[in-house]
């Protein structure tokens, strides 16, 4: 990109101390110090344009948070600790760097709120539109990873706040669920888990999948966001549907082997089955859950 060295400078201003990193920046590759008796754990997620934000309309330091907070997002699926993170930009051509500068302000801000430092990264301009990658390096902390595989008959099935309508604008300005992740896996009840990135639906096929069983969802128990309701006031659909499909809520979808209450910030919506197949009861009623939601485009 042209202004690349400037760039480059003006991020050298910016580097914060951290105990993680071993060699002050200015390397071919970061060097790390990682805690001994750690795992690490690594993720990486992008970000494009006209597919996951608008660069016509979210401004650079949303867009910087927003592919942070994804990443940062995963790490809460695990419950582990987010450390660091590099990044690659390809950038539109005539972006210019106070734009590099915004998307690097947003990133940086996110990952700070979580104990995560950006210790490299490579940008580069191109004629085609935005797109952002960050590759994110996580810790155990003294908390065994929680993966999609442990759900067992009986486990409660529980999210972390309110779903659906995300598009209206929540889907660039989630706060991810780290904290609230690693409180809850210390329990040592937490069987699976995963960030709904893709809908109810579809993330909980993915637990049942792994887990090898099914799951009863409770219609009446799904906490449905005003947004979901708003939404379904202008396109006529269902907020239930809203709430179990569109995906990008960001909440974590976990299952426990006990009874958690609501004051720990959790709603109960449902009971993993040995019998495999989702499906929503309301009432007497029960009927089978489609797997829809967020597809990702191939
Ligand atoms: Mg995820």
């Amino acid at each position: 990109m042209p202004g690349e060295f400037d760039f480059i400078e003006w991020l050298c201003t910016q580097h914060r101390a951290s105990d993680l990193v071993a060699v002050p920046q200015g390397d071919d590759l970061a060097v790390l110090n990682w805690p001994a008796g750690e795992l690490l754990l690594v993720g990486v997620d992008q970000v494009l344009d006209g597919v996951h934000f608008d660069a016509k309309i979210h401004d650079a330091q949303s867009i910087g948070r927003k592919v942070m907070n994804r990443n940062l997002s995963d790490c809460a699926a695990v419950a582990c600790l987010p450390a660091a993170a590099v990044v690659a930009a390809a950038l539109p051509l005539g972006a210019g760097l106070d734009y590099a500068k915004e998307l690097y302000l947003g990133m940086r801000e996110a990952g700070e709120k979580c104990g995560c430092v950006i210790v490299g990264g490579d940008t580069g301009s191109w004629p085609g539109k935005l797109a952002l990658s960050v590759t994110i390096l996580g810790r155990s902390g003294g908390v065994g990873p929680i993966t999609r595989k442990g759900a067992r008959a009986g486990d409660g099935i529980y999210v972390t706040g309110p779903l659906g309508g995300s598009i209206l604008g929540r889907h660039m300005t989630f706060e991810p669920r780290v904290q609230l992740a690693r409180t809850l896996a210390q329990t040592g009840q937490i069987t699976a888990m995963i960030d709904l990135s893709d809908g109810l639906s579809r993330d909980l096929g993915h637990i049942c999948r792994q887990s090898g069983v099914g799951a009863v969802i409770d219609a009446e128990k799904v906490p449905i966001h005003a947004d979901a309701k708003a939404l379904s006031l202008r396109d006529g659909r269902d907020a239930l549907n809203h709430a179990l499909s569109d995906g990008e809520d960001y909440e974590l979808l976990f299952t426990a082997s006990d009874e958690l209450s609501n004051a720990q910030g959790v709603v109960r919506v449902g009971t993993i089955t040995q019998e495999s197949g989702i499906w929503l009861t309301r009432g007497a009623e029960r009927k089978r859950l489609e797997a829809v939601g967020w597809q990702h485009a191939m």
